[in-house]
C-alpha cells in the first residue's frame, strides 16, 4: 500500500519533509500540501507532479485522497489540525511541540484515546539518531549501571536573526533533551530549575543567551542541559550519562578527519538539517511504515503532552529563578511507554 500523505505548513522544515517523503522514503506519496502562505504552497507543489494545494489544513485533511496528514506548521496551530485529523481517523505525524500549552495537549490526549486507537506521532526525531540509540541500548543493558546525571549541551550557530525570545531557547531548542532525556532514563521529570549565566554579546536584545537547564526526574536523576543559540562555530549536540560504573556518551560526529598542514581536524556541522538528516529519515519511514501496516510507532501524544508540561515548567523557573514541580496528571492507561 502506498500513503498518500498531506503536509500542512509548507516552510522551513515542511518543505524539507516533503522531499524526504517523495526522494527518500519508500511507500508513501504526497499528494497534497496547504500553507498560510499560498505562494510557498505552490512553489513547493510545484516540485512534486501531482500534488493539490488546498486552502487551508481543515480542507486538506477532509480530502478523501489523504490517507494521512504531517502537521509543519508553526506550534500555536497544531492543536487543531491533529484534533481535526484525530476526528477523520487518519494518522496524524506532528512536528515538535505537539502543542504550546498543556491544556491544549491534555485535549489532543482525550481526543484520540476517545476514539481508541493510536493516531498521533510526534517530531522527536532524536529517538531514531543512531548515536542516542546507542546510548539507551548502553543503559538499558545496564552497562555503565543506574543512571545519576546527565550533561547535555543544544548549541546552534546562530539564533534566527528576527523574533527569538529568552523562552524560545526553552520551546524551540531544550524541548529536545526534554523528550530524549525522558527517554533514554524512562522516567518522568519531576522539577526544573533555569541558571541564567552572563549573556552572550551576540544575544538579541534582553534574550538570555545561554541558559542552564537543570531537569530532576522522579527518581532524582539530574539533567544539566546547557543551551546556547548563538554559539557561532557550529551545530554541536552533546549528551553524557553518567552512571554508577561508567559512562555513555554521543561520540564524535565528524564523518571526515581532515589533515592539512601540520593539524588534524574534523567537521561540526553547520545546522540541525545536516545533523540529524539520518534520523529524519528513519523517523519518517518508520512512521510511514506503520500507517500501512495500520498500527502506530515512535513518540506518543502523552510524550508531547509531557514535554509541553516540563517546558512551562521551565519557563515558570526562568521567571521566577526558582525550582520549580512539574504539573503532569497522571499518566492514563491508554499510553502505555513508547518505544
Ligand atoms: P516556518 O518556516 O515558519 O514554517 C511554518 C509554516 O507554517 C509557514 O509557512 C507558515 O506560514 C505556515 N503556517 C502558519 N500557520 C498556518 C496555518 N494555520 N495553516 C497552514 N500553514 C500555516 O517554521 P519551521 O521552522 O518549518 O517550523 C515548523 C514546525 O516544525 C514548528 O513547530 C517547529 O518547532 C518544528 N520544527 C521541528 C524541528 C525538529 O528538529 N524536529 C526543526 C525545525 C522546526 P507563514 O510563514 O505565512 O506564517
Amino acid at each position: 500500500m502506498t500513503v498518500r500523505v498531506g503536509v500542512v505548513g509548507t516552510g522551513n522544515i515542511g518543505q524539507d519533509h516533503v522531499r524526504r517523503l517523495t526522494r527518500r522514503i519508500t511507500g508513501a506519496q504526497v499528494v497534497a500540501v496547504s500553507d498560510l502562505n499560498s505562494e510557498r504552497a505552490q512553489t513547493v507543489a510545484a516540485e512534486v507532479p501531482g500534488v493539490r494545494v488546498h486552502r487551508s489544513g481543515q480542507e486538506l485533511i477532509r480530502d478523501d485522497e489523504v490517507d494521512a496528514v504531517v502537521v509543519a506548521s508553526w506550534g500555536a496551530v497544531h492543536e487543531e489540525f491533529v484534533l481535526a485529523a484525530i476526528a477523520a481517523g487518519k494518522p496524524v505525524f506532528c512536528e515538535k511541540p505537539l502543542a504550546t500549552t498543556t491544556a491544549a495537549c491534555q485535549r489532543i490526549l482525550d481526543a484520540e484515546a476517545a476514539g481508541g486507537r493510536r493516531l498521533v506521532q510526534v517530531g522527536f526525531m532524536r529517538r531514531y539518531d543512531a548515536g542516542y540509540r546507542a546510548m539507551k541500548d548502553a543503559i538499558d543493558s545496564g552497562e555503565i549501571g543506574s543512571p545519576l546525571i546527565v550533561h547535555c549541551a543544544h548549541r546552534n550557530a546562530a539564533a534566527p536573526a528576527y523574533g527569538f525570545t529568552s523562552d524560545l531557547l526553552i520551546t524551540d531548542a531544550a524541548i529536545h533533551e526534554i523528550d530524549i532525556s525522558r527517554w533514554l532514563l524512562g522516567q518522568e521529570i519531576a522539577a526544573t530549575r533555569v541558571l541564567t549565566p552572563r549573556r552572550t554579546s551576540r544575544a538579541g536584545s534582553g534574550v538570555q543567551d545561554p541558559q542552564v537547564i537543570v531537569l530532576e526526574t522522579v527518581t532524582g536523576v539530574m539533567v544539566f542541559d546547557e543551551v546556547f543559540v548563538n554559539a557561532s562555530y557550529g551545530y554541536d549536540i552533546r549528551c553524557e550519562v553518567v552512571g554508577e560504573s561508567g559512562t555513555v556518551a554521543l561520540g564524535n560526529q565528524s564523518e571526515v578527519v581532515v589533515k592539512h598542514d601540520g593539524s588534524r581536524s574534523g567537521r561540526v556541522p553547520g545546522d540541525w538539517q545536516q545533523r540529524f538528516v539520518h534520523a529524519y529519515d528513519a523517523e519518517f519511514q518508520a512512521w510511514v511504515n506503520a500507517v500501512a501496516s495500520g498500527g502506530a510507532t515512535g513518540p506518543t501524544a502523552w510524550d508531547g503532552y509531557a514535554a509541553t508540561a516540563v517546558a512551562a515548567s521551565c519557563l515558570v523557573a526562568l521567571e521566577t529563578g526558582l525550582r520549580t514541580p512539574v504539573q503532569l496528571v497522571d499518566r492514563p492507561v491508554f499510553y502505555t511507554p513508547s518505544t
